[in-house]
């Protein structure tokens, strides 16, 4: 079967569930929520790069869903009666990438704002699963559809900056593709935008409009990402409980808290899923016989979340955390936020962050050779390339395997000498046996060289002090992580490295004397402030053990908040 023969067949698979007709009982439940308006042909419902938009449903007539590129109109779809007009973009209220426009002389649309949408799609069960598999199967067909282009990156080949473009709008979930300057497309584009090289690279958004060199702030701007969490002129915004970190355990939290109508914001700094949104695929994550990446895992709780009304604010990074006295005694300071939020309850799930390999030259060659994941992405960098991983985890050996099926060869390097002491033993056996995987057992790498990226490593086995030069265009660095804690005030108790410390080991903390309450399991050494996750003392350090800590954290802050008394 060729590759458009497999297209076609998805295509065909997926119709029904993409594109479910409307009944009248169902419209009859969402005829409260909303607005019957007319649209006349060519009269447009929404334009792309609009944000916070709800759904419509044809009651009559038909639309027309197309994006625009380079001046040309490309219909996606026409939408008719019974139907209804949506995308993701719908669900996490970021930018919509296509235009719709009445195609019918005239058609009669129901039109349900964001928040009644997010209302339905909780308090109607039935309607909401019909919805949310639409708008999730509806960028399914997207992200395959070659003709599809939404956001375009254009870069030089293997420029740092243009990975940095790719990486933020991968994780974050946005359609992109990323377009090679020096390709006849990229050229072409070049030309015709009036680009010239130091201006890449360069942002197309959804409009046609170029955005040159830009930063990752302006990018979540456009991309409709970056939320404002406070109205014009407020200086404080309230909150029951405040998420730092969408991670597994923040979004775990985050779907608990607001299915229990605890009023939640989320605060994510770069992009919600952590580092499991950097697994190509979780294969021991409860309820996936064959593995799910990361990726997938993670956007799903983060709509589940959305779903019941917990908002978002990406990129965001909490910056400080102090007290006060007062039902909302938690103050964060947020980067870019004119505001302080004010929240009864703080959870810490800020997780961890990579370490760097030390050796000369790495800090050239970051996002130019040097990566921390290893997903589609980065192994599209390096096919049929030799390429070195650093470290002996779990997440060493993932990457190891994942990345063998598309280079040439993969050289697992290693501290220790012995790979079963770190890794699980199921991923261990394949890794020793998979063909193109070489072990390097007691070695470090010691330097890189390149000349506009990585061309070469130098590797030492520390024992007999010999050195091996590998030629590769790529390190993948899985050597452990730090715990995000530096944000955080000395109140918050931490162990020797740093992770934060929590329940009995903090019941002797000043902010516990006459608390009248011990701590609760996963609260910390200040009453009200929980933490889960990797970035807890003692925790395990595995996405399903960061998902129950996040429940079971919503469990203690009900105890805090006094839910149940
Ligand atoms: C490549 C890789 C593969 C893995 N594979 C597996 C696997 O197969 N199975 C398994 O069980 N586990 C796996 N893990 C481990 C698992 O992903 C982690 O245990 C899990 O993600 C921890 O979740 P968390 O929510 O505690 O923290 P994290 O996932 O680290 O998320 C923390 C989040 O907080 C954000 N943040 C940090 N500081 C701030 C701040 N100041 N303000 C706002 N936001 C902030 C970060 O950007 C991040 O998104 C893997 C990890 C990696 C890196």
């Amino acid at each position: 079967m060729t590759e458009s023969d497999q297209d076609e067949q998805f295509y065909r698979d997926t119709e029904a569930a993409a594109f479910p007709k409307i009944d009248d009982r169902q419209i009859g439940l969402l005829d409260p929520l909303g607005q019957r308006r007319t649209l006349r042909r060519g009269e447009f419902l929404y334009r792309a790069g609009q944000r916070d938009l709800g759904l419509t449903v044809i009651i009559n007539g038909q639309l027309e869903a197309f994006e625009t590129r380079d001046g040309n109109e490309h219909v996606l779809a026409s939408p008719g009666a019974r139907d209804f007009v949506g995308d993701m973009a719908m669900l996490t209220g970021t930018s919509t990438l296509v235009t719709v426009r009445g195609k019918a002389e005239q058609s009669e649309v129901l039109t349900v704002g964001a928040v009644e949408l997010r209302r339905a799609l909780s308090e109607l069960p039935g309607l909401g699963e019909i919805i949310v598999n639409a708008l999730m199967m509806r960028r399914k067909r997207l992200m395959r559809d070659r003709e599809f282009a939404g956001f375009r990156i254009v870069a030089a080949f293997g420029c740092r900056d243009g990975h940095i473009l790719d990486d933020f709008l991968d994780k974050n979930r946005v359609l992109h593709r990323v377009i090679d300057a020096d390709g006849e497309e990229g050229r072409e584009l070049c030309q015709r935008l009036n680009l010239n090289k130091r201006d890449l690279p360069v942002l197309i958004q959804s409009n046609g409009l170029p955005l040159r060199r830009p930063s990752i702030r302006e990018v979540a701007h456009v991309a409709g990402l970056k939320r404002a969490l406070a109205e014009a002129g407020e200086t404080e915004v309230f909150c029951d409980l405040a998420i730092v970190g969408a991670g597994p355990a923040g979004l775990s939290a985050a779907v608990n808290a607001a299915s229990e109508g605890l009023k939640t914001v989320v605060l994510e700094s770069y992009a919600p899923g952590g580092q499991a949104g950097s697994s190509s695929l979780i294969e021991n994550f409860f309820g996936f016989p064959t593995g799910i990446s990361g990726g997938d895992l993670t956007n799903r709780a983060q709509l589940q979340a959305y779903r019941f009304g917990a908002k978002f604010s990406t990129p965001s990074q909490a910056l400080s955390l102090s007290f006060t006295d007062g039902e909302y005694g938690a103050e964060l300071q947020i980067e870019g936020c004119p505001a302080t939020l004010r929240a009864k309850c703080v959870l810490i799930a800020t997780g961890a962050e990579y370490r760097r390999i030390e050796a000369e030259g790495r800090e050239y060659f970051e996002g130019l050779g040097v990566y921390y994941a290893a997903t589609a992405m980065e192994s599209k960098l390096c096919r049929d390339a030799t390429v070195v991983v650093a470290g002996g985890g779990n997440s060493a050996g993932q990457a190891a395997m994942f990345l063998s099926e598309s280079a040439k060869k993969v050289i697992l390097v290693i501290r220790g000498n012995d790979l079963s002491k770190s890794m699980s033993s199921y991923l261990s056996r394949r890794v020793e046996t998979k063909d193109n995987i070489e072990i390097l057992r007691n070695t470090e790498i010691r330097k890189m060289t390149g000349e506009r990226r990585l061309e070469k490593v130098e590797l030492e086995n520390v024992p007999t002090g010999e050195r091996r030069i590998v030629e590769t265009t790529a390190v993948f660095s899985m050597i452990g992580a730090k715990p995000c804690t530096s944000w955080l005030p000395p109140e918050i108790e931490r162990d020797e490295k740093e992770f934060v410390k929590t329940g009995a080991s903090v019941g002797e903390a000043p902010a516990w004397r006459g608390m009248g309450r011990k701590p609760g399991l996963l609260e910390t050494s200040h009453p009200g402030v929980f933490a889960a996750g990797d970035v807890r003392s003692g925790s395990v350090k595995r996405c399903g053990a960061a998902v129950g800590e996040g429940g079971m954290a919503v469990e203690g802050i009900h105890q805090a908040l006094g839910t149940y008394s």
